[in-house]
């Protein structure tokens, strides 16, 4: 993917965003010192033996870093590029995302620093139950509950699931969130990021009098955000004119057919090879003539000089991360309107509380109840957002997180600092 390569931390950038906020909430000095500190962060390391006999030792990482309003919450994700400071920062922004969508709950985020493309299916296996059986004692429905997130799959939750309980000693699906339906997973779950990247951005679409039938869609990332988001902005009658993987991007002015390139990913495991759109490169990709962009890969994709040509009128970031500092400067001065990660994407999260929540009840809802309350809470939230952003001529991004901090702060003072 065209991350762009920067010798900083990703955390200590993340924290430049809050920052912004936290001078418009006129937030004192101690309660930023607490905000900018991970409650927990812990690092450990997985053995594993390799189906040929070998033995190897991988890194796991889980910070959880606020409790505030509730158990934390967050994904697992396997990645070559898994740092302490990548972790830290997925698990500051859980924080602010859970905040911005009302969620009971706090933020975490955990990972493993390995390449999920040369694990066998045992071998995926045996790490995912390890990285498990090393948290017991840290996680659980009330402590702290993953999911899903970069390489990880409902199966692999099924896994955590199943060792976690195995454990405890009694079945504990609420452990974890994104399962298959079979054991607690709920309905809706797997296109809950993707749709809720559409719900965004249509909303958006409509403030910013865009007509979604006449509106092309560029979007980078082909996994479980991407793939999804594409399927349903072709269902709500947008052109979608580009996607991408780590294989490259695939562009087609007259409209990719987003049904040939699921089967495809779904027959070769990704893109390549497709022939449904002329052959450019992910950062090609960003820059195309297009209404909407949506980045659905990893972190760091804009820099202050790919900002400045992108021709997309929307952002909505589907992935965590996307926009470095600089570049929401250059947005900014541009006029491009950027629905943040932390309202973009939090339709996975959402899902993952109502899939908690009927876990807990041990009652399911139909598919369409799932999407009709994702869809009232991520709207209900937006248009907050967007009401301080309008009051105080802040950006979405800076009025997402003024109302995710105001929000967190207010949980912190009720319950006081136990010290
Ligand atoms: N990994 C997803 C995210 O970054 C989902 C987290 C969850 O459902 O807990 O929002």
């Amino acid at each position: 993917m065209s991350t762009v390569v920067r010798d900083v931390s990703i955390f200590g950038e993340a924290i430049a965003y809050f920052n912004e906020a936290a001078d418009l909430l006129e937030l004192d000095s101690g309660m930023r010192r607490i905000l900018t500190h991970p409650t927990r962060q812990i690092i450990f390391s997985i053995p594993f033996q390799r189906d040929s006999g070998e033995f190897e030792v991988f890194t796991g990482y889980r910070v959880q870093y606020s409790f505030a309003r509730g158990p934390g919450k967050g994904g697992i994700r396997f990645h070559p590029g898994v740092t302490l400071d990548e972790v830290t920062a997925l698990a500051f922004w859980m924080t602010w995302k859970c905040a911005v969508v009302d969620l009971p709950f706090g933020g975490a985020k955990g990972g493993v620093t390995c390449d999920p493309s040369t694990l066998s299916s045992s071998e995926l296996e045996r790490i995912t139950r390890r990285y498990a059986a090393e948290l017991v004692e840290v996680v659980g429905p009330d402590k702290d509950v993953p999911a899903p997130d970069v390489n990880t799959t409902p199966q692999v939750m099924a896994w955590f699931m199943d060792t976690y309980s195995m454990h405890v000693r009694q079945n504990q699906p609420g452990v974890v969130t994104g399962k298959p339906l079979e054991i607690g997973g709920s309905r809706g779950r797997v296109e809950a990021t993707g749709r809720g990247v559409t719900i965004c951005a249509m909303d958006q679409m409509q403030q910013m009098g865009m007509d979604p039938k006449r509106a092309s869609v560029a979007i980078q990332g082909f996994g479980n955000v991407g793939m999804h988001a594409a399927r349903l902005f072709a269902e709500r009658g947008c052109k979608v004119v580009a996607l991408s993987d780590v294989t490259g991007a695939y562009c087609n002015p007259k409209g990719v057919d987003v049904g040939a390139a699921v089967a495809h990913a779904a027959k070769f495991r990704n893109l390549e090879g497709f022939t449904g759109g002329e052959r450019i490169s992910n950062a090609e990709l960003l820059l195309l003539d297009c209404d909407v962009l949506v980045p659905a890969a990893l972190e760091n994709v804009f820099s202050a000089e790919n900002a400045a040509k992108v021709k997309a009128k929307l952002v909505v970031e589907g992935a965590n991360g996307p926009t470095t500092p600089e570049a929401a400067r250059v947005f900014k001065e541009r006029g491009i309107v950027v629905i943040p990660d932390i309202m973009g994407n939090a339709g996975g999260v959402t899902v993952s509380y109502f899939e908690w929540a009927q876990d807990r009840m041990g009652y399911f809802w139909k598919e369409a109840e799932v999407n009709e309350r994702l869809e009232d809470v991520l709207l209900e939230n937006l248009h907050q957002i967007r009401a301080i952003a309008d009051k105080r001529g802040a950006t979405l991004r800076t009025a997402a997180y003024t109302l995710a901090i105001d929000r967190v702060v207010k949980a912190l003072k009720l319950r006081g600092i136990y010290a």
